[in-house]
């Protein structure tokens, strides 16, 4: 590198900087930047690497570069997008950049059509590919497929998947109405699931796992959703510049005059459930410039200050109502589910205030009895009973051991809010679930030989304030991890020393520390926030010093203050905790944790709503198991089970690494720095150490010469091997000898290999 030749080293927003190294020394080299004006500038010597000739050629995929490391790799990844070209391949994982706009024919029939049955590789890098991939494997292999997608809020998961989804039911289904409705269950999903985030306008608030189908000739039967983690906190509250679900905000916008009468709804400004994200959008002539023009409907300023001018609920509710349509639910059910959004709502409207007694309980406000009216009528309650289930709650005395006789005891202000919330959430929660069960019965299946799984979980999130969402989101994630550390590296890296290749160690860390120091028993964070909520005075605080106190010198937890993350020195040490996380560290504030824990219904109200008039609502919760609940909001049990599902039926797993290219959410602006960090986090620069040159020319002569599919070159120092990926089967080529034998035999090799494997790939 120090021949004068190019080299990439570190820059602060663009990640890398082309540059020149003009002096040595120790540690770090003296940089001459190239193509930008600036002084010469030391960086430290593992920070820079050799630069490809051509620096603004590109490769479709990553590992047929001259030099892979980080910075070619993220430079590839730049020029392509600057052409529009979003997706590239490391080896057979896919990279995909949000664009954030549409780009022209992509996602067109024409490109499903092209993308149909052909070989991975031989057509630019797209999502479909991988879509056909896992088809075409799952059809030879007679095996289950899965892909996982995966990348930070924004990032363009949901996105992917649903595009993978509509290559597979129309690539491979039957062209009946099954394959439409597998498609049109995601707009009723977004809508009761989704919600505008500081980093996404449609951000899921929910893990989802789409099964697709297969029969025994392999088209399309069926499908399935299994959903876990939905943020029930947003119910109640959101963050600054957040929103709740989309659907209250589209059931206020945009439903007919006489349901709105009916379910006495009007602007969300009315509702404290949707004010509490503390956003005002006023129409002002500035935001009224930031609505596309293609989304501006005459009503789409009329839902008042609260209206988001980025996005339409008015559109948005009636294209809602077409999906609905066409997954077949009827008007009944519609009207059923919109009438129990409109309750969550006037419930939440309810308030309380000191009772002025010696009880020390509390009554409701008096301006409050006309919510508690329009929410025991929409929900099918007794108004009485409503009020005093929210201000009293039932308990045993205790005699002798024994369940004695049953008495009201009034509750605190604080307390009668708490068990508000925590019924809104129940309610909400259970709708939302019947909400996936209905849509799992509008694609039922009688039997399938195989499915095409795919995933698509909320990414890791750090923001400047972290809570309980984020906490939750990010053990998900951990555990994410954790699967592609086990399926791709530590499986690649067995196969090696099985084949007795003796190939340098892939380094990657180990989590499970980390998802220990969450869900282990007694002393995890969540089984200690669990104990907090059953003190009789859980407290924030003592929660957060319960958790220092039991991993005190646990690696990956720190006191905010010792911290060399500056930005969250004001958290106080009992405000909050830091976790290492695979993808960096946390500050996790933990005010309102124990609140964001505590679902718990108050059995009262768990048997008020369950004995409810309205036969919807006591559907929604028959069989309440409140434990299921309490452990489900973590996502502890449902995410173990997801993971099992992976782990045991599924043998092949692909993997979609979405990246947001910047954090204002808008195209043609690639902020290097955040993505590199993104990249790092995807693990893609571990294959850094799989560099060859020379093997590396010969293969991309190859690969361009017979169209191979992938070729991938591990470790060189030690001992050459050369990876050919035919079909789905990898045929390894052991070269200890190549390097004893020296160049000559190498090429030989090379040249049968890929010889044979054309051959093959003809004759099959
Ligand atoms: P979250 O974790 O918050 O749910 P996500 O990764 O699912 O985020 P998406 O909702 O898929 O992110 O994408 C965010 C937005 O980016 C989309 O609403 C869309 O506007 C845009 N977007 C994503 N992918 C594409 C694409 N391939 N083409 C055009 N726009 C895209
Ligand atoms: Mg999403």
């Amino acid at each position: 590198m120090d021949d004068g030749k190019p080299v990439w080293a570190p820059h602060p927003t663009d990640g890398f900087q082309l540059g020149r190294i003009i002096d040595i020394s120790a540690d770090s080299l003296t940089i001459e930047p190239l193509n930008q004006r600036g002084k010469n500038f030391q960086a430290p010597v593992n920070q820079v690497f050799p630069a490809e000739d051509d620096v603004n050629k590109h490769v479709e995929d990553n590992c047929s570069l001259m030099y892979l490391n980080e910075a070619t790799l993220l430079n590839n990844v730049r020029v392509r997008y600057s052409k529009d070209k979003i997706y590239t391949f490391v080896a057979n994982i896919l990279i995909a950049v949000n664009p954030y706009f549409e780009i022209p024919k992509l996602y067109s029939p024409e490109t499903i059509k092209q993308y149909h049955g052909r070989s991975l590789g031989t057509l630019p890098p797209h999502v479909y590919a991988i879509a056909d991939k896992a088809y075409r494997d799952m059809k030879v292999l007679k095996m289950s497929q899965s892909i996982i997608v995966s990348g930070e809020s924004g990032a363009g998961k949901t996105e992917n998947t649903k595009f993978v989804l509509r290559y597979l039911t129309t690539s491979y289904g039957t062209g009946q109405d099954i394959d439409e409705r597998i498609v049109e269950a995601n707009p009723l999903l977004e809508a009761f699931g989704n919600a505008k985030t500081v980093r996404n306008n449609n951000s899921s608030r929910f893990g989802k796992f789409v099964e697709i189908h297969f029969n025994e000739k392999n088209a399309v039967v069926g499908g399935f959703v299994s959903h876990y983690l939905l943020e029930k906190s947003r119910i109640c509250t959101q963050g600054q510049e957040e929103r709740n679900y989309h659907i209250f905000y589209r059931l206020c916008a945009g439903a007919p005059e006489d349901i709105k009468e009916k379910f006495h709804l009007s602007s969300p400004d009315c509702f404290r459930y949707l004010s509490r994200g503390c956003t005002r959008y006023f129409s002002t002539k500035d935001s009224d410039k930031l609505i596309p023009q293609n989304r501006k409907s005459p009503e789409h300023l009329k839902a008042g200050p609260l209206k988001d001018p980025l996005l339409d609920d008015h559109a948005d509710f009636n294209r809602m109502c077409v999906a609905m349509k066409k997954i077949g639910l009827d008007d009944t059910e519609k009207l059923n589910m919109f009438r129990v959004v409109a309750g969550v709502l006037h419930l939440g409207n309810i308030d309380f205030e000191e009772a002025g007694s010696t009880s020390g309980g509390c009554v409701l406000k008096k301006t409050c009895s006309q919510p508690l009216e329009f929410c025991a009528e929409l929900l099918g309650l007794d108004e009485e009973d409503l009020r005093v289930s929210l201000t009293t709650r039932v308990m045993h005395t205790t005699a002798g051991g024994a369940k004695g006789t049953a008495i009201k005891v009034p509750l605190k202000v604080e307390q009668a809010s708490s068990a508000r919330d925590a019924l809104a959430k129940a309610i909400y929660s259970r709708l939302f679930d019947h909400v996936v069960t209905r849509i799992n019965q509008c694609f039922p299946f009688d039997s399938s030989a195989h499915f095409i799984g795919v995933l698509d979980i909320a990414g890791f999130e750090y923001f400047e304030h972290n809570s309980f969402e984020q906490f939750c989101i990010n053990y998900c994630n951990e555990k994410l991890q954790q699967f592609f550390n086990e399926r791709i590296l530590k499986e690649e890296q067995e196969l090696y020393q099985r084949e007795g290749l003796g190939v340098n160690e892939v380094h990657y860390v180990d989590n499970q520390d980390c998802i220990d120091l969450v869900e282990a028993k007694l002393v995890g964070v969540l089984d200690i926030l669990d104990e907090e909520n059953r003190l009789p005075q859980p407290s924030d605080q003592h929660f957060t010093e319960t958790v220092h106190g039991k991993h005190k010198d646990h690696f990956r937890l720190t006191v905010p203050r010792k911290s060399k993350l500056t930005v969250h020195r004001n958290v106080r040490d009992d405000e909050g905790f830091i976790i290492r996380h695979f993808a960096g560290a946390v500050c996790y504030e933990t005010t309102r944790f124990v609140e964001k824990n505590n679902d718990a219904l108050h059995t009262s109200l768990a048997s008020l709503v369950s004995e409810s008039k309205d036969k919807f609502i006591g559907e929604l919760f028959e069989n309440s198991n409140h434990s299921k609940d309490t452990k489900q909001k973590a996502g502890k049990l449902s995410f173990i089970s997801v993971g099992n599902k992976f782990k045991v039926s599924l043998k092949i797993t692909y993997f979609v690494r979405c990246v947001k290219p910047n954090l204002k959410m808008v195209s043609h602006h690639f902020e290097g720095a955040q993505i590199l960090s993104q990249l790092q986090s995807h693990s893609f620069t571990s294959c850094q150490n799989f560099i060859l040159l020379f093997v590396h020319i010969i293969i991309s002569i190859f690969t361009k010469f017979l169209s191979l599919y992938s070729v991938w070159v591990p470790d060189v120092s030690q001992h050459t091997c050369l990876c050919v990926f035919i079909k789905g089967k990898k045929i390894t080529v052991s070269a200890k000898n190549i390097k004893q034998h020296k160049s000559l035999l190498c090429v030989c090799v090379c040249v049968c290999v890929c010889v044979c494997v054309r051959i093959d790939g003809l004759v099959k």
